[in-house]
C-alpha cells in the first residue's frame, strides 16, 4: 500500500533522504529538543543545502541526480525529516516557504543575494504575515509600508507575531499595507527585508508546548527602510503573492502530518508487540486492534491525498485547480497526526507520557500545532466546502 502512488524514482528518493537525514539529522535530535539548540539546526540546514536538497521545488537551480524533481520530492524531504524531529521539519519548510516567493517574484538581483544563500543551506528564512489582530483573517492587517519616493526606499512599520525562524533567520518576507483606502486584499504588498536592516529587531521569542528547537516570536519593524528592489512582485499584490504560496505550503505540511503520524504509528505498534498485560500481549486485545487499524487507515489516507496533490501539482496545476486536493492533503494529514500522537500515547500508557521512555510525549507536543499553522482545520474545511458547492459564497 505504502508509496501506491510514487514512481520508481520517487522510492529511490525516500531512500535516499532517509539514509541522509538519518546520518545527518538524527544524532541531533536529542540536542534539537532538550536544548533547543539552534547550531544544530543551523549544522543540518548547511549539509541539506550544500547537497542539493533545499532545490529540490526549485527545477531552474537543482542540479542533482533527480530526472523530474519537484513538490513530490520536497514532500518526501518534509515527511522524513518531520518523521525524526517535527521542529527541524518547521524550520526547513519554513526557509522554503520564505524562498517559493523569492523564486517567483523577486528582481533578478534580490534572488542573486537572498535566494541562493537560502538554497545553498547558508541562510534561513522567514515569512511575516500574522499579528496580534490577525491571524486566519487578514483583513485588519496593521502593519504600514510606504515608498518614500525621494530616498527610493520602503518605510516600514508595524508588529508580527507568532514567526517561525524569528531572530535567526536571515531574510525575511514582511507583508504590509500599502493602500488602505482599499481592502486589505487589494492593498497590500510583501517586500524582503534582511536581518541586519536598522529598525528591525525581535522582543521576544515564545514557549510553546512542541516543536522544540524551531524559534517562534515576535518581529517588531520600527521605520525600517530598505531599498526600492526589495519589492516582491508588484505594488499592492501581496494578497496575491501569499496566495500563490499556499497550495505549495499545504502540501508541504500534508508531508509533515504524515512524518509525525508515522513516527507515532510505529512507536505504538512496537509496544504493542512486546508488552504483555493480562496474560497476552497487548496487540493481542481486540481495543488495541481498534486504534492500530484506525491509525493504519488514516495514514494512508492522509498519504494518498498528499501525494495525489503534490504529483498533481508537479503535472502543472495550481491555483484554484488544487486548492482543494492541496487543502484535503493538509487537513486530513495535520488531524491523522494528532489522532496517532494522542492514540499512541493512550497504547504506551504510563511509558506514553513520560519523559524517560522514548518519544511519544514528545510527539504528542509536537502534534498539536500542525492543525493550526498553514490554515487552520477550519480555513482547509471552508475552502474544500467551497470547491464543492460553487454557488454558495462562504459565510466566514
Ligand atoms: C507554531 C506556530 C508557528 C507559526 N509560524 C508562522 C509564521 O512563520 N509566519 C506567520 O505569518 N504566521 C505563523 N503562525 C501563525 C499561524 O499562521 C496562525 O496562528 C494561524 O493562521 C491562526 O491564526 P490565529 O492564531 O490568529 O487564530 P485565529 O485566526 O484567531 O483563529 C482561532 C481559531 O478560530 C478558528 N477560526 C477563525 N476564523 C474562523 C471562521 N471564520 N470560522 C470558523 N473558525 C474560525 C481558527 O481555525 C482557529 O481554530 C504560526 C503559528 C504557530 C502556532
Amino acid at each position: 500500500m505504502r508509496d501506491f502512488l510514487l514512481e520508481e524514482e520517487d522510492r529511490a528518493f525516500r531512500l535516499e533522504i532517509r539514509d541522509f537525514l538519518n546520518r545527518e539529522l538524527a544524532p541531533r535530535c536529542e540536542a534539537i529538543e532538550r536544548n533547543e539548540d539552534w547550531a544544530a539546526v543551523k549544522s543540518v540546514i548547511r549539509v541539506l543545502g550544500n547537497a542539493g536538497y533545499m532545490k529540490l521545488m526549485f527545477k531552474d537551480v537543482y542540479k542533482g541526480s533527480l530526472k523530474h524533481p519537484g513538490l513530490t520530492h520536497a514532500t518526501i524531504l518534509s515527511e522524513e525529516a518531520a518523521y525524526l524531529n517535527y521542529a527541524f521539519e518547521s524550520t526547513i519548510a519554513t526557509a522554503l516557504s520564505c524562498a517559493y516567493p523569492l523564486h517567483a517574484h523577486a528582481a533578478p538581483k534580490i534572488k542573486e543575494r537572498y535566494l541562493t544563500p537560502l538554497l545553498e543551506g547558508n541562510a534561513v528564512g522567514s515569512i511575516c504575515m500574522t499579528e496580534p489582530g490577525v491571524g486566519s483573517d487578514s483583513a485588519g492587517m496593521e502593519t504600514r509600508i510606504h515608498f518614500d519616493e525621494k530616498a527610493r526606499e520602503w518605510v516600514i512599520n508595524g508588529l508580527k507575531r507568532y514567526i517561525s525562524n524569528s531572530s535567526k533567520a536571515d531574510i525575511y518576507i514582511i507583508w504590509g499595507i500599502t493602500d488602505s483606502e482599499v481592502s486589505p486584499q487589494k492593498g497590500m504588498t510583501a517586500i524582503v527585508v534582511p536581518a541586519d536592516t536598522f529598525g528591525l529587531s525581535f522582543p521576544r521569542n515564545y514557549r510553546f508546548m512542541g516543536r522544540r528547537g524551531c524559534v517562534v516570536g515576535e518581529v517588531t519593524l520600527d521605520n525600517v527602510r530598505v531599498p526600492e528592489e526589495n519589492l516582491l512582485g508588484k505594488v499592492n499584490k501581496g494578497f496575491n503573492i501569499m496566495l500563490g504560496a499556499f497550495n505549495f505550503e499545504r502540501v508541504i505540511l500534508g508531508g509533515a502530518g504524515l512524518g509525525v503520524a508515522r513516527s507515532a504509528f510505529d512507536i505504538a505498534k512496537s509496544h504493542a508487540q512486546k508488552r504483555n498485560s493480562f496474560g497476552q500481549k497487548l496487540g493481542q486485545k481486540q481495543l488495541i486492534w481498534d486504534m492500530i487499524a484506525q491509525m493504519s487507515c488514516r495514514i494512508n489516507a492522509a498519504e494518498l491525498l498528499t501525494y495525489r496533490a503534490a504529483k498533481m501539482y508537479d503535472s502543472g496545476l495550481d491555483g484554484k485547480s488544487l486548492m482543494r486536493e492541496a487543502s484535503q492533503a493538509k487537513l486530513v494529514s495535520t488531524e491523522t497526526a494528532i489522532y496517532c500522537a494522542d492514540r499512541t500515547v493512550q497504547i504506551l500508557g504510563g511509558d506514553g507520557v513520560t519523559k524517560q521512555f522514548g518519544r511519544a510525549e514528545q510527539i504528542y507536543r509536537d502534534a498539536r500545532p500542525l492543525t493550526i499553522v498553514g490554515g487552520s482545520s477550519e480555513m482547509c474545511k471552508y475552502l474544500i466546502a467551497a470547491k464543492e458547492m460553487p454557488e454558495i459564497k462562504p459565510n466566514l
